[in-house]
This record gives C-alpha cells, structure tokens and sequence, in this order.
C-alpha cells in the first residue's frame, strides 16, 4: 500500500519565540533554521516580517534552504483594502516561499477582539489569500482559535477555513490556540472538518495546556489532516507548542504512523534529533530535560540490576524503541542498587575490558556504594564513574596536583558609594616540576576559581581550552552526621560531547572543587593527554 506524504511545519522561530525568556538573534534564527533544514522538515516559519528589526532582517533576503521557508502575518485589517494595509504589504514583500496567514475563526474574538462583522472577517481572509497567491506565494491559513469558536459556532468556524481553501491556500491550519481542547474532541471536530476540506490541505497547530500537544496533534492525523506544526522542544508560550522532537520519532517508529505515512525527515536525519534539541538549549543556555522522552539523558536509563541483566542480553526488554534510532544512547546506571552487570555494562560502553570474574569488579562496587553512602550520585555523573573505575583499575595518571587554593569574597563600598561583592580566586598547581599560580575573579566563588584553575594549566592547557561548564547543580543533603552538599557539574568541549561529574562534602566550595577537578581530568582522559 503506497504511504501517504504527511507534512511537518516548525515554528520555534516564530510561536516558539513567545516563550518568556526567549530571545533570538538573527544569527541564532539562521543557524536554527539552517538545522532544521538538515533535519528534513517541510516548512520552517521564520517570524513575522515587519513585528520586529531582527525578523524583517531575516526576511529581507533569500535564505538558500530546501526547506519551504514561511513567513507569518495578519490578514489585511477590517476595513481596507488588501493594498491599503502597510503589515500586509510589508509580508507580500518578505522574501519567503510561503505566508502563513493568522485569522479569527471564533465569532466571539471576531466581535470582541476584533471589533468587526463576521462577514467582514470572511472578506478579511479571501482578501489576503488572494493577494499573497497573486504574489506567487503558497499560502496557509492559521485558524487561531478553531477549536473553541467549533464548539461555539460550527457553521461559522468552518466558512473561515473555507474561505481560505476556496480561494486556493494550500493548508488550512486548525489552531488550539489556548490549548485546552482534547485528543477526543480534536478527533472529533478535524473528522468533521474534512468532510468540507480535504484532509491533505488540512493542519493541526496545537499547544501544551493539558500536557496534550502531542497527543492532539497524533490525534488530527488519525482523523485526517495532514500537516503538523510545532516546535523543537515544544518551545512555546505559557506551556508550549507541540513538541516536534517527540512527534518525529513517534511518526517514524511507531507501526501505526510508519506503515501509513512518509515524512520528509529520512532514518539517518532521524539519528540527528537528540543533537538538535541540545543544540537548541545549549543556544537558549538552559539544561536539557534530561527526562524528556526519546532524546533525554534518562530516556534509556536502566537502574535496577535485574533489569539491566535482561537488558544486555536482550535490550528489546526493557526498550520501546531503539536508542540510537534518535541518536540517543543506553544507559545502565551505576549506583547502591547496582548488580555486577550494570557496572560491567557500563566499563563496556566506556571502552574498558576487563574479565568477567575479575577481583576489581568488586571492589569497584563496594567504592561506589561506600561512596554513594556518602552523598555521590554516579547514576547522575557517568564521567566521575568513569574516573573512579579507572582509577580502581589503575590507568588515570596524576597529570597535576593542586598544592592550595584560596577563595576570597569580600563586600565593601566602591568609588561611587556603592556597596559591590568582589569575588578572587588564587590556585597554586604543580605540573610536571612546573610551580603555577593563577589568579582570577568571578561573579561568584566556584567561577572564580573554576576560572582560575583552568587559567594556566601549562602543558595541559592546549587540552582543556575548549573545556566549557554548561550546568552547574547544587543540593544539600540531609546525612546522618548533618547536612552535606552535592554538587553536579554538566561540562562540554568543542566537539559537543557532555560529561557530568560529582563532589560531594559539608563545604560548597570543596564539594564544587571535586567537580571541577573531576571534569579536567576526564577531559585529559578523554583528550589522550601524556602523563
Ligand atoms: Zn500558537
């Protein structure tokens, strides 16, 4: 049976940049659009040319993309003419390959919101459709609030949709624009829509309110249509939009989608999608969810001992699909529930061989589960257990030792009367027979002196220059001889890769400093450094 084509549209750049704290440069825009355009998406919505300097500059001349690249905008105002509204000619001018128009579709905004007559809404629409495909662009139209103007008048949601699809767009868009419909009532009302609107012209555009974006979206597909829109990372105002990064893998490896529908991203671009959506937090400087399903740090993590036994002979047992299908991996996690086979699992995938029945296996296990007594979370810092694992088996060289350290925070009043908190840190570090002192202040005490050991490290220096601390974590655990604190450190070099690691003690700054040793020297490891 031949598939059906189903049509994936971004909008990260246009909805997803909503999201409070978002704030894109043109060259973020170009670089975002630029990795979706690699991923294989059918459209990606740039801005709304004219809003704002930086999306009038990204449209302001041709992107060379394969993806059909859409600018956003209104229908022409009530009241003049298509030719007479300056937002829409600006959008007509946008040098885009689609315009994805946004309309009322709810005759309560119509009146309320929008101050005008029903007709004049439907006139509104034909209008602009009309003008943008003179234009020669493809056209699209955003149903804002289709959901809720269905369910308060139906004849009238429709006839909007109509509208647009009578004067040839291409995609008549159904928009949840509060996101509180539900997968039943999508199913419901986009099964009625294509009774008037072939389902191949007809989209979803849903977002997060119920936690129900992905699911409304797979659920209009079901009924019919056929284009969805979303974000990567549901990125998104209030809640978010539909997540594209749990969509995709869904549409390709799951059976009901797969058998039935092609999309324009391809097996080896899916490979791509765990990097995309760190690459997108890494640009808004924020942690990956490491929950987050098929991409996530924990998306494959397997804890229990037993399941980890199952898992390595057959992974099928514990997986619903396969990690490295989204460029993720597999995880046993190495902690005080850990079996033999987690940790021999793990010293496989981190490249170390060691024979089964091997006497250091068990002493590894019993030095992580003495220190995890401690406080140390190794199921949450793979590179401190790899550390530790070697160092048991005796193949991490002492590249270099800290002699002392001194941090200094001091408040006082500057020139101008103002009261300022002065941040100095000083290492001395002994390399080879080399004595180094570095200096450095910081905004804090754990950056100055991560930025001052990582200063002059002497012939290691060429080895941790592209060393950079992504995530810095901090919790205070209740133990039994009072409070200690953990620190997590998420690092990451200039290849991408990302590593954690661990310290733990009853002073911040010493617990932070084990971390911060922990990923230098992984990064040594990792690098080939010599002794
Ligand atoms: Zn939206």
């Amino acid at each position: 049976m031949a598939r059906e084509r189903l049509y994936l549209f971004d909008t990260t750049l246009r909805d997803g940049a909503q999201t409070n704290g978002v704030d894109f440069t043109l060259a973020d825009k170009i670089s975002i659009a630029t990795m979706l355009d690699d991923l294989g998406i059918d459209y990606v919505e740039g801005g709304y040319p004219g809003a704002n300097p930086t999306d009038t500059d990204f449209f302001s001349k041709g992107r060379d993309l394969k993806t059909k690249f859409t600018a956003f905008g209104m229908t022409r105002r009530p009241g003049r003419s298509a030719s007479n509204d300056p937002g829409l000619v600006a959008l007509l001018d946008a040098k885009a390959d689609a315009i994805c128009f946004v309309a009322k579709s709810w005759d309560y905004h119509v009146r309320v919101a929008l101050e005008t007559t029903l007709e004049e809404n439907l006139a509104s629409i034909k209008d602009s459709v009309k003008a943008a495909k003179a234009k020669g662009r493809e056209v699209l139209l955003d149903c804002e609030h289709f959901f809720d103007g269905y369910k308060a008048n139906p004849p009238f949601a429709l006839a909007c949709a109509k509208a647009a699809y009578d004067e040839g767009a291409r995609w008549v868009v159904l928009c949840d624009t509060n996101g509180g419909t539900l997968p039943h009532e999508v199913e419901q009302i986009v099964g009625e829509v294509v009774k008037v609107i072939p389902g191949d012209h007809v989209g979803i555009h849903a977002h997060n309110d119920t936690e129900q974006a992905v699911a409304n979206s797979l659920a209009a597909v079901r009924a019919g249509a056929r284009q969805i829109q979303g974000t990567l990372n549901g990125l998104g105002e209030r809640c978010g939009n539909a997540n594209l990064v749990s969509i995709i893998p869904t549409l390709k490896l799951k059976r009901e989608f797969a058998d039935k529908f092609d999309i324009g991203v391809s097996e080896a671009q899916l490979k791509a999608l765990a990097h995309a959506s760190h690459t997108l937090d890494e640009m808004l400087n924020r942690a990956s969810n490491r929950y987050a399903p098929y991409v996530g740090e924990n998306a494959f993590a397997t804890k229990a001992g037993i399941h980890a036994s199952a898992i390595m002979k057959e992974p099928a047992t514990y997986e619903h699909v396969a990690p490295d299908a989204v460029g993720n991996k597999r995880r046993l996690l190495v902690s005080d529930q850990a079996g033999r086979s987690n940790v021999l699992a793990e010293l496989d995938r981190i490249g170390l061989k060691v024979a089964k029945d091997d006497a250091r296996i068990g002493r590894l296990l019993d030095e992580v589960k003495a220190r995890e007594a401690e406080g140390y979370a190794y199921e949450a810092a793979d590179a401190s257990f790899e550390l530790l694992a070697r160092r048991v088996l005796g193949s991490v060289p002492n590249y270099f030792d800290v002699e002392k350290f001194d941090v200094n925070v001091e408040q006082r009043l500057n020139a101008k009367g103002e009261r300022v908190t002065v941040t100095m840190a000083v290492v001395k570090v002994a390399v080879g027979g080399e004595h180094l002192i570095s200096a450095a202040e910081g905004n804090g005490p754990v950056n100055a002196l991560d930025v001052a050991l990582r200063k002059d490290l002497g012939k290691y220096q060429p080895f941790i220059s592209g060393l950079k601390l992504t995530d810095y974590r901090v919790r205070i655990l209740d133990g039994g001889t009072g409070a200690v604190t953990r620190v997590l450190i998420e690092s990451q070099d200039e290849t991408g890769e990302r590593w954690t690691t661990v310290g733990v003690s009853s002073n911040i700054i010493d617990a932070s400093f084990q971390a911060l040793m922990d990923s230098i020297v992984f990064k040594l490891v990792r690098s080939g450094a010599p002794a």
